[in-house]
């Protein structure tokens, strides 16, 4: 099949007093529809950045610099505010970290959905909103009841469901969710990224689940890319990632997983993830590679593709060049 998503070249850079920071720099991936696509690297790695380009809600004094975000075969970065906002939730749908917290305390849950709703369908009538939210409501395994009720009526695991919900409204193609089941208890972890999973399969869409827990998301997606300072570093399937990683950093990032079961958190790995202020020359991970070469502290690896279709950034290796030329 087709890819749903096309991400290519993406670069943001923000603009600080202290000096210039490439907070993403020339990622590209693809996704396919129903594909799950894992999303991990150490704080400031540039996870949510990348989430936040691809739904263009990056903010001063951060720009996105370049680049193309394409659902189906419409680029965001080509639309004008009043389509990128009707693309928000019915194209690509964004969860952001924390969002359980967000949910307003003083409205009802399902006021707040049916805002959401007639946001982007303004000619849709009250009955058909109302059911659309139900029918959400339902597919996150939530009784209907809770569309009467408050936040904080709520345990923890119903307020993620809740914004899993809000977030397949429109029937979105991709949906990102940063973080889904941080501040959760293990046994609610599962369960939400069990209902991630099952709505995801209703709707076919791609999703990206942005997380820590290597060892959780290793048994719900399909694939994983590691990032680090502001690059996508390594994307192969879950079985390649956990039996054969490629790039330095994932191997180091799967040696330091306990197991391969639940209690696999990612604790981190040796050295200081870098400033993007001041990134190392050359490979931004020589400081901390066990594989470094001479040629890695002067000169920047690019990303290739693999046999197999696998991409990893780092001189290891000699695939074909993933860009199609930076833009
Ligand atoms: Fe290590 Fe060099 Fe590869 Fe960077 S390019 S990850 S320093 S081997
Ligand atoms: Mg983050």
């Amino acid at each position: 099949a087709e890819p749903i998503l096309r991400v290519r070249n993406l670069e943001v850079t923000y603009y600080t007093d202290s000096g210039r920071a490439k907070a993403l720099d020339n990622v590209s991936f693809t996704l396919k529809a129903g594909e799950k696509l894992g999303m991990v690297g150490e704080s400031g790695s540039g996870k949510s950045t990348l989430a936040l380009a691809m739904m263009r809600m990056i903010k001063p004094p951060g720009r996105i610099e370049g680049g193309q975000v394409i659902v189906g075969d419409t680029d965001l970065m080509s639309l004008d505010q009043e389509g990128m906002r009707k693309a928000r939730l019915s194209r690509i749908a964004y969860i952001p970290q924390g969002a359980m917290n967000s949910l307003n305390p003083v409205m009802k849950i399902g006021a707040q959905m049916m805002d959401a709703v007639k946001s982007h369908l303004p000619d849709e009538a009250r009955p058909a909103i109302e059911a659309r939210c139900k029918r959400a409501l339902q597919s996150v395994d939530l009784d209907a009841s809770v569309f009467k009720m408050f936040a904080h009526e709520l345990s923890g695991g119903m307020k993620q469901r809740v914004c899993i919900a809000i977030g397949i409204l429109l029937d979105p193609d991709v949906i990102i969710a940063d973080e889904p089941t941080s501040a959760l208890d293990v046994v609610t972890q599962r369960q939400v990224m069990e209902t991630i999973d099952n709505v995801q399969k209703a709707i076919n869409a791609a999703v990206i689940l942005i997380g820590h827990d290597m060892g959780l998301m290793a048994q719900f997606v399909d694939r994983v890319a590691v990032m680090y300072a502001g690059r996508l570093v390594e994307m192969s399937t879950v079985r390649e990632m956990f039996t054969d990683p490629k790039h330095p950093y994932s191997r180091a990032l799967i040696s330091s997983l306990p197991s391969l079961d639940n209690k696999g958190v990612f604790q981190g790995i040796p050295g200081l993830a870098p400033s993007l202020l001041r990134l190392p020359s050359g490979c931004a991970f020589h400081p901390r590679c066990a594989s470094v070469m001479p040629t890695c502290s002067t000169i920047r690896p690019e990303a290739q593709i693999l046999p197999g279709g696998r991409s990893v950034t780092c001189h290891l290796y000699d695939g074909e060049a993933l860009h199609e030329g930076r833009t």
